[in-house]
């Protein structure tokens, strides 16, 4: 076990993870929204293999040089992953707090024009015929948890978004590194 901490509202961390490492990330209170990339990212490449914008149990994370880098190996929860949607920015907040991508390129050390696309946990959206997108109120609840695995060695940065409805700023995670030379 190489990180296990909660962590709340506005809260990221950089994890690196090394070939088959887990990374569990679990719903403890409200419904918490999670971003989740690495830099060397694709969304492109993560869509066109899953054939989806939505992941689920089995899907798999690719980077730019379409090389799947983790793998979702569980997800335990009513609520979607969706790879739509970059990361809130600072711009949307009318206190001018960080948002997701501020923080997560912060953490993982290069600029926000630089940090790739992210991947969204816990988060609903509703995608209709004409192509358009509702965001849906956040419903992960406790209990609620994703693993990924590890395919490669990878810089992960995990942020709980500081986006201020209260049953996300209520949201609180677990978030646990195992390294494969641990017992799982
Ligand atoms: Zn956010």
């Amino acid at each position: 076990m190489s990180f296990d901490a909660v962590m709340q509202h506005g809260e990221a961390v950089k994890l690196g993870l090394s070939r088959n490492d887990f990374l569990e990330i679990h719903v403890l209170s409200g419904a918490p929204l999670v971003d989740l990339t690495f830099l060397s990212y694709s969304q492109g490449y993560t869509i066109d293999n899953n054939m989806a914008v939505m992941l689920t149990e089995g899907n798999r994370i690719y980077d730019i040089n379409n090389e799947p880098v983790l793998v979702l190996s569980k997800v335990r929860t009513q609520s979607r992953i969706n790879i739509l949607f970059p990361g809130c920015i600072q711009e949307y907040y009318e206190d001018e707090q960080l948002g997701c991508r501020e923080i997560l390129s912060n953490i993982l050390n290069t600029r926000k024009s630089q940090l790739p696309s992210t991947v969204n946990l816990f988060m609903d959206v509703e995608i209709h015929p004409s192509g358009q997108l509702t965001i849906l109120n956040p419903n992960g609840v406790a209990g609620d948890f994703v693993t990924l695995e590890a395919l490669e060695n990878v810089d992960v940065g995990v942020s709980v978004c500081p986006w201020k409805i209260s049953s996300v700023e209520k949201g609180m995670v677990r978030v646990v590194h195992k390294t494969a030379a641990s017992d799982c």
